[in-house]
C-alpha cells in the first residue's frame, strides 16, 4: 500500500515528459509588430509590441497610439483647442477643472520644480515665447521686457486642488509650457496600456523619448543609440544601450535653438536667471519612468554638470551621461555601465 503514491508517480513521467513535449512544440513564438513612424507630439513616434499573437501587438499598438494622441490634445499648448491652452486663457484666473492626466502632469511637474530647486519649471512659457518673438523680430530681448516676464515665472504660484482636481494660475500672464515632460509622461502612459493589452514587452520612441518593458521576441533587452550632438547631421550616436522596464530621454541643444542677431540660444532656460541654458550640449537620463527621465533631462541641462550630476547621484535607479559644450568632454555616472549593450 505504501508504495503505491511512488509507483503512480513514476507511471506518470512518460506521460508529463510526452505533454511537455507536445507543449513545446505547438507553444508559438511570441511575435513583434512595429507601428512605423508616426507624426505625434511635435516629433516622430515610433511603437514596437511584442505579444503572443500579431492581433495582440497590434491591439496594443492601436491603443498605446490612441492614448498618445489622446494625451497630446490635452497638452499641447499651440493648439488653441487643448486643454493646456484653455488653462493658459484663464483671463480671469478663477480655478478650473481639468482631466486627471492634466492634474497628474502638473502635480508631477510641481514635484521636479521643487526636487531640482527650480531648474525644471513649467511656467517659463511666456519666457520662451519671448525668445520665440525675438527670433522672429532678429532683435535680443531687452532687459525690460526680461523684467516683466518674470513676474509671470514662478511653479509655487501653480495652485492646484486635488479636492475638485482643478488648477488656478495665481499670477497675471502666466501660462504653462509642457514641452520638458509631456513625451517621458506620454511614454509611461503608452506603456501601461500595451501592458493592459497582452503585451509582453514593448518600446515607445517619442522623438528620443523612450519607454520600454518585458523583452524582445527573442528574450533580449531593446538595444537603443543615442545620438552624438557633436555630429547630429551624421546620425551617428555616443553609445548603444539594452533596456528593459527603464526609461531614456535626451535634452539637448543641437536640434532646437533660437538665432537671435546670429546668436544661437538654446530652447531649455533658466527661469531664475531667464538665460538659455548653454553649459551642456547634451544630458541623457536613465531612470524608472520616461516622466522622470524627461523633466530630469531638462532640469539637468538648466543645472549644469556639478549641481546636476549631484542630484542624478542622489536619486535611485537614475543615472546620466552629459556632455560638456565646451570641452566636448563626456561624464557618465558609474551607473550608465549596466546599460551598455555589448
Ligand atoms: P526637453 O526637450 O524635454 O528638454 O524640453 C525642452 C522644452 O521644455 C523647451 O522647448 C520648452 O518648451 C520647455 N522648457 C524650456 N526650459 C524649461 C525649464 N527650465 N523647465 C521646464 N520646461 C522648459
Ligand atoms: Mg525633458
Amino acid at each position: 500500500m505504501e508504495e503505491n503514491p511512488k509507483k503512480i508517480f513514476y507511471m506518470l513521467i512518460p506521460v508529463i515528459v510526452l505533454c511537455l513535449l507536445v507543449y513545446s512544440k505547438h507553444k508559438k513564438p511570441a511575435v513583434l509588430v512595429e507601428s512605423g513612424n508616426i507624426i505625434v507630439m511635435n516629433t516622430i513616434a515610433k511603437i514596437t509590441a511584442v505579444a503572443k499573437d500579431e492581433k495582440t501587438a497590434r491591439a496594443a499598438i492601436d491603443a498605446a497610439m490612441k492614448e498618445v494622441k489622446r494625451l497630446e490634445s490635452l497638452m499641447n499648448r499651440y493648439d488653441p483647442n487643448s486643454q493646456l491652452s484653455l488653462v493658459n486663457r484663464q483671463v480671469d484666473k478663477e480655478p478650473m477643472k481639468i482631466d486627471r492626466d492634466l492634474f497628474e502632469i502638473f502635480k508631477k511637474s510641481i514635484y521636479y520644480s521643487e526636487l531640482t530647486d527650480g531648474a525644471f519649471d513649467i511656467t517659463v512659457a511666456p519666457l520662451i515665447d519671448l525668445f520665440r518673438a525675438c527670433a522672429e523680430a532678429n532683435i535680443p530681448p531687452t532687459d525690460q521686457q526680461l523684467a516683466e516676464v518674470k513676474g509671470k515665472i514662478g511653479y509655487k504660484k501653480i495652485l492646484l486642488d486635488a479636492n475638485d482636481f482643478s488648477v488656478r494660475l495665481a499670477a497675471g500672464g502666466m501660462k504653462l509650457d509642457l514641452g520638458a515632460i509631456a513625451k517621458g509622461y506620454a511614454a509611461d502612459k503608452a506603456v501601461a496600456i500595451m501592458k493592459n493589452c497582452g503585451a509582453t514587452g514593448g518600446l515607445v520612441d517619442l522623438g528620443g523619448q523612450i519607454g520600454s518593458f518585458g523583452t524582445t521576441e527573442t528574450k533580449g533587452k531593446w538595444m537603443i543609440g543615442v545620438q552624438d550632438p557633436a555630429n547630429p547631421q551624421e546620425d551617428k550616436i555616443i553609445a548603444a544601450f539594452a533596456l528593459s522596464d527603464s526609461a531614456i530621454s535626451t535634452s539637448g541643444n543641437y536640434h532646437r535653438f533660437y538665432t537671435i542677431a546670429g546668436k544661437q540660444y538654446s530652447h531649455i532656460f533658466n527661469p531664475a536667471t531667464e538665460a538659455s541654458a548653454e553649459a551642456l550640449s547634451s544630458v541623457t537620463i536613465f531612470a524608472d519612468t520616461g516622466t522622470a527621465a524627461d523633466a530630469l533631462a531638462t532640469a539637468v541641462s538648466v543645472m549644469g554638470a556639478q549641481k546636476g550630476l549631484e542630484l542624478i547621484k542622489k536619486l535611485k535607479n537614475t543615472e546620466a551621461i552629459i556632455i560638456v559644450a565646451e570641452s566636448g568632454q563626456t561624464i557618465k555616472t558609474d551607473g550608465v555601465e549596466k546599460f551598455l549593450a555589448n
